[in-house]
Parts: C-alpha cells; structure tokens; sequence
C-alpha cells in the first residue's frame, strides 16, 4: 500500500463526463488499496474566463480581489470530482488549500509556498477519505490575523501537488495531464518526437522551455530538492508516461518549502587548463571540425564558449583536464593551421562551481557569487551558467580562499562541498533531449577593463534590475588596451531595461559601449550522460554544420550544450540537433502531444 499524490489538470477536468472518468481512475487506486491525495485544477479555461471577467470589470484589478477570484475556480472542480467519488460509493472530502493548511508567502498571485501542515489531511486519510485538494491556491497569515486566500501563479497546480507530496513524503506524485509525458523535443516542430521513459529533474530544468510546456518549473524544482519521485502521463490511457527522477539533496527546513537557501552544493575540479582559441573565421563548421579533431584524440572537453567578434571572426574557449592540455594543443594547432588565428593554451585552473534548482531564474545569485570571488580580488578566466549551476574558472593559487568565501556567501557546510567529485552520468544518454528557445536576446558589452569584479558590476546591474541572464560569455580576445568583451543572453522582454540598468556602469568605464547582437534563436541539447561522453559537442555541432547553419555562440554547462544560431535557422536547428542524436523514435508515440492543446491546467 502505497500514499500516492495525483494531480489532474483543467482539461482532464473539463466535463462531468471527464470528472467520471477521472473519478473511476481514482475508485481504481484504491481498490488496489493505496491512499491517495487528489489536486485539481480549475475545470477548462475557467481560470481564463475568470481573469477576462474581472478584466472587462476594471483595468488593474487589485490583486488580493483577483485571488480570490481565480481561487473560486479550483473549488468548483473539488466539489464536483467529491461528488463524483460519493456517487461511485468511494468517500471523499474536498478541502480548500487553507482548509489543508497550505501556508505560502503573502505576495498575492505569484506566492510560494512556505509550509503545508499535514496533519488535518493525514487525519482524512486515516479515517479512509480520499482527499480532494484545489490546486493552485493557500493562504497566507495576512495582517492583523485575517488570513488571506494567495494563489501560487498561473500553472500553480502542479506546484500544490509535488509539495503536497513533499510534505506528506508521498512515495510518489502523479501529474496526469493531456500528454503522453515529457517528450524529447516539441512535437508540434519535429514530427518524430519520441516519449522520454525518464529523465533527470536537472535535465528537465535544462530544457527549461520543453520541459515548462509540461510542467510548471517550480514543480520540478520542489521535485529535486526533496527527493519526490514524479510521474506524468496521459489523463486518458494507461501508458506509464515520463518518470522524473532526482537524488534528495535536502530535508524541509524552517526556510519555507519553496524558499530554502538556493544554493545547495559548491563543486571544486582541479588541474584543469583553458584553451582559447581567436581571429577564426566565422562560417558553418568550423566548431565542427574543431570538436570533432579533439573527439577522435579521445580529449572529453568540458566547457566550450564561442562567440563572435567584430562582425567576422570567432573565438572560442574551452577547457580540458591538465593531462591532456598538452594533446589538446597539438590538435588546435593543425586544425588552425589551414584556418589563421592564435592560439593560447594554460593549466593551473580550477573550475568554482554552485549548484541549485533555478538557479539563473533568481538574478542575483550568480552576480553574488562573482562579487564574492572579485571581492578576494581573483579574476574569472571563464563563465559556464546552467539553471542549475554557474561555473567559474579561476587560478588554481586562488582555489583555497575562493571556495572558502563562497561556502561563507551561500552558507554552505563542508559536507555539502564536493573536491573533484568523478565524472557522472556514466550510464546515461548524452542527449536527452532537445529544446529550442525564441523569446531570448544576445546583448554585448564590449570593451570591460579586464579586472576583478566587471563581471560582478554587470551582473549585479542587471539582477538589481530584476533581469535574470541565460548566459555569460566572456570574450577571450583582448582590445588593445587590454580591455574584453562580455555577452549575455536574456529574455528580449527585457532587453529595453537592460539598457537602463547598464547605463550607468558603462559611464564609468571609458570606451565601453553596448552592441546588439542579431536576433537569434538558442538550441540547446540536454543529457545527463553528457559529461561521460566525449566528442558530444562535435556531434551537435556536425548536425548544424551538416545543415548549413552558422553558430553565433556556444555556451555550455556539464549536462547542457546550447548554440545560438540565427532566428529564422531556429526549427532548422532544432530538427538537424534532435535528427542528429537520433531521438527521432519509432511509430508508437510520434508527434502525439500535437494532436491536442497542452492541458490548460
Ligand atoms: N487553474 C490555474 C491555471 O489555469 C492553475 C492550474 O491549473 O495549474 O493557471
Ligand atoms: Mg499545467
């Protein structure tokens, strides 16, 4: 007998006919004797109806009046499916999220979650209900003692269900949604995407539009922060759909459930070098062949950057474990042989990296980190960003105090540091999936004095602006003056306020200036098996040379490979990359999710 959590979606939800069908699934479970925890979604587009409704009322509704609204969506749908399960002779209770005792923060409409009391739903459970929970919604203590109906945010639902079991230590969360599962890329763009038996909630995190088209990212993180084993798959079939996994990195703390210390593990590799690569020309291929002459010499690359400069040539950085610095050499050497360009080459490096769900979702946690390090007066020789982790390379000499200074910054303890952990992923695939993103924008900084705290001074910038980056790219090409270059990718939403927010630094720094990078499209390949596995990042790169597409900049991380590529090469890309690593599957599962909407729940 297992305590399983389900969470059903708008659409799964959108009928009486489906409220049976949804009530029949659940008689089911517990005929085979498990307890379970139900969360739904408002029926359909309730919660759209709802929002029109009060916007045809008044322009800026307050927000307080708006969760009380929208929340009125999800206790329709409790009560029903309640009924649903009386009528099939199976007890039931419906609660509200305060009734459970879902406790968040007071910020209405987009409230996390700080603690849900189990109590009052283990006590219905006890007394052999289920117990049918309304999504999306808790409470908050509000001021002077009234308590406050909060809802956690459009696609709040999921979130409720992942913490519900979290806090219940659930032995698993079940998402039945109007997909078979997660799928390797987006159906509606290449017609043989297959349905992932598993995948990493890091992986998932990576993969961060794919993977929020399925479920709300916050789920996820909830997921991998505590160990819950989640599960989605098709409201209407039996199939076993997509299981999530993650090791459990934390306990529940006193923090909140959603708001624990966002850091949760610093990272130290040794001995490694950096190579850099400038002046190559700027055309299809040439990160092919690169990658794929340091993959047939058997060197596994770790992080790779390219970007272009001056309109027409690129560089390119990437770093390698010492012992092979000098193999590595000799490879870059032939390859820019016949293509000009120079060459430099240099050990003694260590890699700095923190670990955490969302992490570059949080803008100011990385500029924390690179003001930490700047303010020990050590330079950053590389950036490698991740939603999951930033990455710095620094000199070996300043191993010491900079992990010292970060353990202090994000207070992390010793047992949560690793010192050259081995290489992961040994028996994972090195792609596993493929996602591409279009609402983003590159932006250049050029001309930063090269010192300690530029990066730092950007960044901060930015995150005080509330603009979260995707990517950080340091040029390795220096000006005359000894100056560099520093790109970032953001959402292009954002964009206009970058300008404001760096304007002020670029003022006090004499020559710098801001340069538009052309519209792009990133396609970035995610595996788990990715750092096990060399001569990936050729492979991704061959697929898009293959195609003729021209890369404008590369940044990876440990599990995730991303290129930017021109906008209207973007779909291109992605088929060429997911067609590549052939995660194009057989008949049984192709292209299902296209033929509906994703679930509105
Ligand atoms: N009903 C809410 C929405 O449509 C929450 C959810 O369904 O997850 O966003
Ligand atoms: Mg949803």
């Amino acid at each position: 007998m297992a305590l399983l959590v389900q969470k059903f979606g708008g659409t799964s939800v959108g009928s009486v006919e489906r409220i049976q069908a949804v009530a029949q699934r659940i008689a089911g479970c517990r005929e085979e004797g498990h307890d379970v925890v139900v969360v739904v979604s408002a029926m359909g587009h309730t919660t759209d109806e709802l929002t029109s409704l009060a916007a045809a009322i008044c322009e800026e509704p307050p927000q307080r009046e708006m969760d009380m609204l929208l929340a009125s969506g999800e206790q329709v749908s409790i009560a029903l499916l309640a009924m649903a399960l009386h009528a099939m002779g199976v007890s039931a209770v419906s609660m509200t999220g305060p009734q459970v005792g879902i406790m968040t923060e007071s910020t209405h409409g987009r409230a996390r979650i700080l603690d849900i009391r189990t109590d009052r739903v283990r006590s219905r459970l006890n007394d052999g209900h289920v117990v049918v929970v309304a999504g999306f919604q808790g409470t908050s203590s509000g001021s002077g003692g009234i308590a406050e109906i909060t809802t956690l945010g459009r696609g709040g639902s999921d979130t409720s269900a992942v913490a519900l079991a979290a806090a219940l230590g659930a032995d698993a969360c079940e998402i039945y949604t109007d997909v078979p599962g997660v799928l390797t890329t987006d159906p509606r763009k290449v017609v043989d995407a297959q349905l992932m038996t598993t995948v990493s909630c890091d992986e998932m995190l990576e993969l961060a539009s794919l993977g929020a088209s399925v479920l709300h990212p916050r789920a996820v993180e909830i997921a991998r922060n505590y160990g819950v084993p989640l599960l989605v798959r098709s409201s209407w079939s039996d199939e076993p759909g997509t299981l999530l996994t993650s090791r459990k990195t934390r306990n529940i703390g006193r923090d909140g459930l959603e708001l624990g210390s966002p850091v949760d593990g610093v990272e130290q590799l040794e001995q490694q070098a950096v190579l850099g690569l400038s002046h190559i020309p700027d055309q299809p291929g040439i990160a092919a062949r690169l990658f794929e002459a340091l993959s047939k010499a058997e060197i596994n690359v770790d992080l790779i950057i390219q970007s272009t400069h001056e309109g027409s040539s690129n560089d390119i950085t990437f770093t390698v474990h010492e012992d092979e610095l000098e193999r590595a050499r000799t490879v870059c050497d032939a390859v820019l042989g016949d293509l000009g360009g120079a060459l430099s080459a240099e050990g003694g490096m260590t890699k700095l990296s923190i670990r955490g769900a969302g992490i570059m979702g949080r803008p100011g946690i990385a500029a924390n980190l690179f003001n930490c390090l700047s303010q020990q007066g050590i330079n950053l020789r590389l950036i490698a960003t991740s939603e999951v982790k930033v990455s710095c390379v620094i000199a070996s000499a300043m191993g010491h105090k900079a992990l010292r200074a970060v353990q202090e910054a994000f207070d992390v303890s010793d047992s949560q540091v690793q010192l050259n952990p081995p290489l992961e992923g040994e028996n994972e695939p090195e792609v596993r999936g493929v996602a591409l993103d279009r609402d983003q924008a590159q932006l250049s900084v050029c001309h930063v004095p090269d010192r300690p705290g530029t990066a730092a001074a950007l960044c901060s910038a930015l995150a005080d602006a509330g603009i979260s980056l995707d990517a950080i790219v340091q040029s390795e090409r220096q000006h005359g003056d000894g100056s560099r270059d520093i790109s970032f990718i953001l959402p292009k939403e954002d964009r206009a306020r970058a300008d404001v927010a760096l304007a002020p630094l670029l003022a006090q720094w004499p020559g710098a200036a801001l340069e538009e990078g052309a519209a792009i499209a990133r396609v970035s390949a995610v595996g788990a098996g990715m750092p096990a596995t060399a001569g990936t990042a050729g492979r991704m790169f061959r697929a898009l040379a293959d195609a003729d597409i021209n890369i404008a900049l590369i940044a990876t991380s440990e599990i995730r490979t991303s290129c930017l590529v021109p906008e209207n090469d973007g779909i291109a890309a992605l088929q060429a990359v997911h067609a590549g690593f052939q995660l194009g599957g057989g008949e049984r599962h192709q292209a299902k999710g296209s033929a509906s909407p994703l679930d509105n729940g």
